[in-house]
């Protein structure tokens, strides 16, 4: 797969196991993103014992973590604490519940605004209009850093349909400033993710095969 420099690949590991982590880490990938809180503490666990079994407490020590799951306000203590973007901020109420936590434990949180912008019913996500709430408030987020937007486009086989619905989101983006993060693309779609102004695409099944 290649990527145009600009455009940074996270490597979805979810339902996957920390072999196949590893795996990827030792072909140079450095960026890993799960979605579920249990599974990231249980491989930060995996990853622990692998140091102590190696007697090398800096095994992996530059590898980096992405939340990209629905995350629930009472979980945020198994994620914030090891994760370096929480990509999935898809509510103003978990977006204050990590300001609080972030204020309580002394810890500032990257974090990307989840918008939604398909068809789906499923999916989760923020109204374009509170995304402008959520910017013209953000001097009150002292624990959070507000790096860009999220997305994921309908399920579907029309290319039209995604290039639209990428194209809303980076249209969002664009009230953000420069330098924002614009996270779309996954195995499916990510050309069109790609043209329609990506900057970070997660890819898992592409990457590690299918999860059961
Ligand atoms: C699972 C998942 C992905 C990766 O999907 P693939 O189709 O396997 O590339 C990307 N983004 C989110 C939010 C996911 O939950």
């Amino acid at each position: 797969m290649e990527l145009p420099a600009t455009v940074k690949l996270v490597a979805v590991s979810k339902f996957h196991p920390f072999e196949s982590i590893e795996q990827a880490y030792e072909a140079g990938q450095r960026c890993f993103a799960e979605s579920r809180p249990q599974e990231l503490v249980a491989k930060m666990k995996t990853l622990e014992s692998r140091r102590i079994e190696l007697g090398d407490p800096s095994y992996m020590s530059d590898v980096e973590w992405h939340f990209i799951g629905h995350l629930q306000t009472n979980k945020l203590k198994m994620v914030l604490p090891h994760v370096s973007l929480v990509e999935s901020v898809d509510s103003v109420r978990l977006l204050e519940a990590i300001d609080s936590w972030g204020r309580a434990n002394n810890l500032v949180s990257n974090i990307l605004l989840e918008c939604f912008i398909s068809r789906d019913e499923t999916k989760q996500g923020l109204s374009e209009e509170e995304v402008s709430t959520i910017i013209a408030d953000k001097e009150k987020y002292d624990f959070v850093n507000i790096k860009g937007v999220m997305g994921m486009a309908s399920y579907t086989d029309d290319a039209n349909v995604i290039r639209e619905e990428f194209g809303r989101l980076a249209e969002i983006a664009s009230m953000m400033g420069e330098n924002t993060e614009i996270s779309m693309g996954m195995s499916g779609d990510y050309p069109i993710a790609i043209e329609m102004g990506s900057t970070m695409v997660r890819i898992g099944s592409m990457i590690f095969g299918d999860r059961n």
